[in-house]
């Protein structure tokens, strides 16, 4: 990366690339097999400065701003797409959405343990009946006295569990469908609350290192004091830290391309075939540069849309063309990486089969690739 990075930006990129090629390559293969999700991991993370980058240094975070925690995210992303999920699911969903909204009690209590990585975040608005539609939410809040009681089923939720997060982000209803937008609200649920509850762990496809599970919620009673935000203000804080969320999922998406990149490179360069490495061969130098080309723009997109943020500029129409362009791009450098090693790609001989597992979700969660270019339009048209 040969941009002008401020010195705060290069520490949290060199920070991110030291922890995972020692203390994340090591396992990732093993984690993927088992489908094993190691807290303490996101922990060592978070002692390293880095479950916290963009928020201040007043709460604990590394105060290095998005620019410095997408390019952490893609640093971990190239060598390990389930931790570089779990960091920036914690972060993007989580702690900044809490440092944005919250009160100074809401602050006081949770923010600087999820900044420092002592404590894990999960945001839970997915349910059975309510995907990309957001608004279709059915789990409810409702008011009893100074309570709210909440009752609903979450699915997929990253980073949830009974071994895994700390505190959940609950996007709940209080309100009829005459509210439209304003019949949700935001909740903070700590783990150990009655009434919480989880499903088993989800089999996924790819991503197997990180946590997911559905949260139920059965007379969970809250007090108000948990709400994040005004009352009804629950989706305009969920498409709001979606849009943050994006960049997060655009970085790690460009990191699992990178890594894909350097496989095929090496493979191409050493594998030798008709007497001539792979790489002497037209049709393999074409795949190559048209990675590296798809790469290095997908990256571009995703730190202009982190550039935004940090200068407190719209960023909504950027975070989705980044997150569209880094997504689709992962999930075909990951295919073409998987044909560039022949049967190798295709087995556990070598990650590429991992990767390529890995890439997919890239397309579908914090909005499907179709959300994105819904919301890329939506703002070009103005509508
Ligand atoms: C591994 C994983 C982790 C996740 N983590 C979280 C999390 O931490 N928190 C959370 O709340 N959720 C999470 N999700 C949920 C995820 O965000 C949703 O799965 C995603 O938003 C899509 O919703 P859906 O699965 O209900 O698909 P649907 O909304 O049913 O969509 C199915 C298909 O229809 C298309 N479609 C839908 N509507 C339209 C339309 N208007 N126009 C064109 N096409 C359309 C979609 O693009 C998609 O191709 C996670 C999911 C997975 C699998």
């Amino acid at each position: 990366m040969d941009l002008d990075l401020t010195p705060q930006q290069v520490r949290a990129t060199q920070a991110a690339r030291a922890f995972a090629e020692t203390h994340l390559a090591p396992g990732v293969a093993r984690r993927d097999d088992e489908a094993l999700f190691d807290k303490a991991l996101f922990e060592a993370a978070g002692g390293r400065g880095l479950a916290g980058l963009p928020l201040s240094e007043e709460w604990g975070g590394g105060g290095a701003g998005f620019v410095a925690a997408a390019l952490a995210v893609e640093e971990i992303g190239r060598v390990d797409p389930s931790n570089a999920d779990t960091l920036s699911a914690h972060t993007a969903l989580v702690a900044v959405p809490l440092w944005r909204f919250g009160d100074h009690g809401q602050r006081e209590r949770w923010l600087r343990d999820l900044a420092g990585g002592r404590s894990l975040g999960a945001f839970c608005l997915t349910e059975e009946g309510a995907g990309s539609d957001v608004l279709a939410v059915a789990t409810t809040a409702r008011r009893d006295g100074d309570d709210y009681v909440l009752d609903g089923r979450k699915i997929y939720a990253t980073n949830a569990g009974p071994d895994a997060a700390d505190l959940y982000l609950v996007i709940a209803r209080t309100a009829d469908e005459t509210a439209r937008s304003r019949a949700l609200s935001a909740f903070l649920i700590e783990r150990d609350t009655p009434g919480l509850s989880f499903g088993p762990p989800e089999r996924k496809m790819g991503l197997r290192g990180a946590a997911n599970c559905d949260v139920v919620l059965r007379d969970c009673r809250v007090p108000a004091s948990g709400r994040l935000g005004e009352e009804g203000q629950g989706f305009a804080i969920a498409m709001k830290t979606l849009d943050g969320g994006r960049i997060g999922i655009a970085a790690l998406a460009v990191g699992l391309a990178q890594g894909a990149l350097e496989l095929a490179t090496h493979w191409a360069v050493e594998r030798r075939q008709f007497g001539r490495p792979l790489s002497d061969f037209q049709a393999t130098k074409f795949k190559l540069a048209d990675m590296l080309s798809r790469i290095e723009a997908a990256r571009l997109l995703t730190l202009r849309a982190a550039w935004l943020q940090d200068a407190g500029r719209p960023f909504g129409a950027q975070a989705a063309m980044a997150k569209l362009a880094a997504s689709e791009t992962a999930m075909w450098t990951t295919s073409q990486t998987v044909q560039i090693l022949g049967g190798r790609g295709y087995t556990r001989r070598s990650p590429a089969e991992r990767m390529m597992r890995d890439a997919k979700i890239c397309e579908i969660f914090e909005g499907t690739s179709e959300i994105q270019r819904i919301v890329i339009a939506a703002h070009h048209l103005g509508t």
